[in-house]
């Protein structure tokens, strides 16, 4: 028992060490290494075959994790399973049967050749009380789970993850903007760090446009604001559906549109422009029952690397003011 105890432990302080460097050094601003490490801990904690985290999207209905043991990003229902149960319900749910209970979900262990013999959900909350996740452990590994005892074991990497989680999701939701769910000015600059900066120090061109709705005020005034609302998540779509994958779309303003587009000439940018303006001219937009026409200005360029973000952008900005002085609806890529 004494030395099942230090082993344990040691385990405990090789995960926690594990975590303590990812954080410090930061390598990746993708923190699913560290929600890795937290389930790890759990299982540890547990004495468990294995353990996934559950993070739960209440606006999208959904769970997701992207630390099952062995699998990719896995999504669900948040209406299935017993993960959804136990947040549902608010409390853990133990069951040392699952072929027996029918919200446990036997598809999982078909495809994989798992055998499932016991389960542990814990629901994870914030600090205010508030459920946010939930932590799944499989297989005790000597005998069957015992909720109370269990959950004991598993509280302090329970509330790490809640912790961690919620500091996530704010810092997620800072980056965003809510009602096109596209990135930010915020999350375009926390881009340009992560990527477009080595492109733009690169021999690769790094290239731009800013695009602004044509007398969108006039949609508002005359529709409402909602269907003004509306028209900027449509047009939202219609951007990002354009934007290939390297490519990044954001809400720069009110009706402002960025979009990033690295390895990419002046040329190719305004050929890129050019099939948004078009692409949004012939797709009249269905606002809350009133079909809409719309068009949208333009203004491209590719980044100076001797100059700052801001000039750059202030260089599209001065294209696409020029775009509207001329008559709208058009690109311009030069003065
Ligand atoms: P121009 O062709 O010169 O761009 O004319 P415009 O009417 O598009 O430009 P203006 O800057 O006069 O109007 C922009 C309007 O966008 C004013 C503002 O109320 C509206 N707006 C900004 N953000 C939102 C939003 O989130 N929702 C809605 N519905 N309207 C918004
Ligand atoms: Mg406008
Ligand atoms: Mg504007």
């Amino acid at each position: 028992m004494q030395e099942n105890n230090s082993r344990v432990l040691e385990e405990i302080y090789d995960i926690c060490d594990r975590i303590y460097t990812g954080m410090s050094t930061a390598r990746t601003r993708d923190h699913s290494e560290i929600f890795t490490y937290l389930t790890e801990l759990g299982k540890v904690l547990a004495g468990a075959d294995r353990a996934s985290f559950w993070k739960w999207e209440k606006r999208k209905h959904q769970l997701w994790t992207t630390s099952a043991t062995g699998t990719d990003r896995i999504i669900i229902p948040d209406d299935t399973g017993l993960v959804g149960k136990a947040l549902r319900e608010k409390r853990v749910i133990v069951t040392n049967d699952p072929y027996n209970d029918p919200d446990f979900n036997r598809n999982v262990d078909k495809q994989t050749g798992y055998v499932t013999k016991s389960i542990l959900v814990m629901p994870v909350t914030n600090v205010n009380g508030e459920y946010i996740g939930a932590f799944q452990i499989i297989n005790k590994l000597e005998g069957g789970f015992d909720a109370e005892r269990d959950v004991r074991s598993l509280s302090m990497a329970a509330i790490i993850c809640g912790i961690a989680l919620e500091a996530e999701t704010f810092h997620e939701a800072s980056l965003h903007d809510r009602l096109t769910g596209l990135k930010n000015r915020m999350g375009f600059y926390g881009d340009f760090a992560r990527k477009y900066d080595a492109v733009l120090h690169s021999d690769k061109p790094l290239s731009m446009f800013i695009s602004d709705i044509d007398k969108f005020k006039r949609v508002n005034d005359t529709y409402g604001h909602n269907a003004g609302d509306a028209v900027l998540s449509f047009t939202a779509e219609l951007l990002e559906s354009l934007a290939d994958e390297n490519m990044g779309v954001y809400r720069w303003g009110g009706e402002e549109f960025i979009m990033l587009m690295p390895d990419t000439t002046l040329e190719q940018a305004v050929q890129k422009a050019e099939e948004a303006r078009v692409k949004l001219m012939n797709s009249p937009c269905n606002a809350e029952g009133n079909i809409i026409n719309l068009t949208m200005s333009f203004g491209c360029a590719t980044f100076d690397p001797e100059k700052s973000i801001e000039d750059n952008v202030a260089v599209a900005d001065g294209r696409l003011y020029t775009a509207k002085e001329t008559g709208r609806n058009k690109v311009v890529f030069e003065g």
